[in-house]
């Protein structure tokens, strides 16, 4: 068998990979509902909170659902962040100029 994570080799019946130390147990990754569709990144994009729920109770049982969910969330939270940097850096260049002008 192969590790469930990192893909490795390892013993049948090993619970947790030795070079990883991924856990084997679990539900079979052949998810029929694990597709790993671009909705569920959309979702994740609009409304983050939803995104980071769905991924962790997906994460063991759907990880390509989860993972995109995560990646929708985790692409708006950037979003906002950089939006906030530069909503703030204008604001302080506005404030530059008025005191400059
Ligand atoms: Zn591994």
């Amino acid at each position: 068998m192969f590790c469930r994570s990192c893909g490795k080799e390892i013993p049948e019946g090993t619970k947790f990979c030795p070079y990883c130390g991924a856990s084997q147990n679990g539900v079979s990754s052949t998810n029929a509902n694990d597709t790993g569709s671009f909705g569920w990144a959309v979702l994740g994009f609009f409304i983050p909170l939803a995104g980071l729920i769905l991924y962790l109770v997906w994460k063991d049982t759907q990880p390509k659902n989860a993972n995109q969910a995560g990646k929708g969330a985790l692409t708006m939270v950037i979003l906002n962040a950089v939006l906030i940097v530069v909503y703030f850096v204008c604001i302080a260049g506005l404030v530059g100029c008025t005191a400059t002008a």
